[in-house]
């Protein structure tokens, strides 16, 4: 398993959709959640021929650091927690191996952000996502991933009406309702990604 090239493609979808993402963060927050993301997950890519030979549990824990830093904001260290976890719960490439750690990740993330669901947050695109993985291990992993996506896409959509209580959105209240939220939106990319190079 090349876990770079899954990289590299969540990198492109990311790239693709930067100026979305910065201009969603832009109504809400302070207009640099694209940037920050493809800032982080480009550092990974280049980074790849210390990365390529690495055992899933080390190179989990490498990816963590160097998105941690490289991505900034708040977003580095949720999305840095989430594959420290992912590193040390990855046993296999089972469709209920995969959810497993996914949803590990997830919940570390939302023990570290403590944003609950409906905060309008990452959180209300990932949960759904990694629950859907969860209660779908028995279908082929293409239709396996493709819930996890449904479901991220879905979350991200239904963060347009919630009111921020997380992060730099939370800054305005009732006025952040009408915009989708940013993280939620990245994270809906991620699993589109993974959707399409499975
Ligand atoms: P910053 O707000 O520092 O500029 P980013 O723009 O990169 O960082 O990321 C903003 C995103 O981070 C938000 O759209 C939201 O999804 C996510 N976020 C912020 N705080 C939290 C939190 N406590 N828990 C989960 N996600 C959060
Ligand atoms: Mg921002
Ligand atoms: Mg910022």
């Amino acid at each position: 398993m090349n876990y770079i090239s899954v990289i590299k493609k969540i990198l492109d979808k990311l790239d693709e959709h930067k100026s979305l993402l910065n201009d969603l963060d832009q109504a809400i927050g302070d207009g640099d959640h694209g940037t920050n993301m493809v800032r982080g997950f480009q550092a990974v890519v280049d980074d790849e021929q210390n990365l390529k030979d690495l055992e899933p549990s080390v190179l989990f824990k490498k990816i963590a650091l160097i998105l941690m830093s490289k991505i900034g904001g708040s977003s580095g260290p949720l999305i840095g927690t989430f594959f420290i976890n992912l590193g040390k719960t990855w046993t296999g490439l089972s469709q209920t191996e995969i959810a497993h750690a996914f949803h590990a990740g997830a919940m570390s993330l939302q023990q570290f952000g403590k944003a609950e669901l409906g905060e309008k947050t990452m959180v209300d695109a990932l949960n759904p996502a990694v629950d859907a993985l969860s209660n779908n291990v028995n279908l082929p992993m293409k239709a396996f991933f493709e819930q996890g996506y449904l479901a991220a896409k879905i979350g991200a959509i239904n963060t347009k009406e919630m009111v921020a209580k997380k992060g730099r959105a939370s800054y305005l209240g009732p006025r952040s309702v009408g915009h989708v939220d940013p993280g939620a939106q990245s994270i809906a990319f991620i699993f589109e990604a993974l959707y399409e190079v499975v």
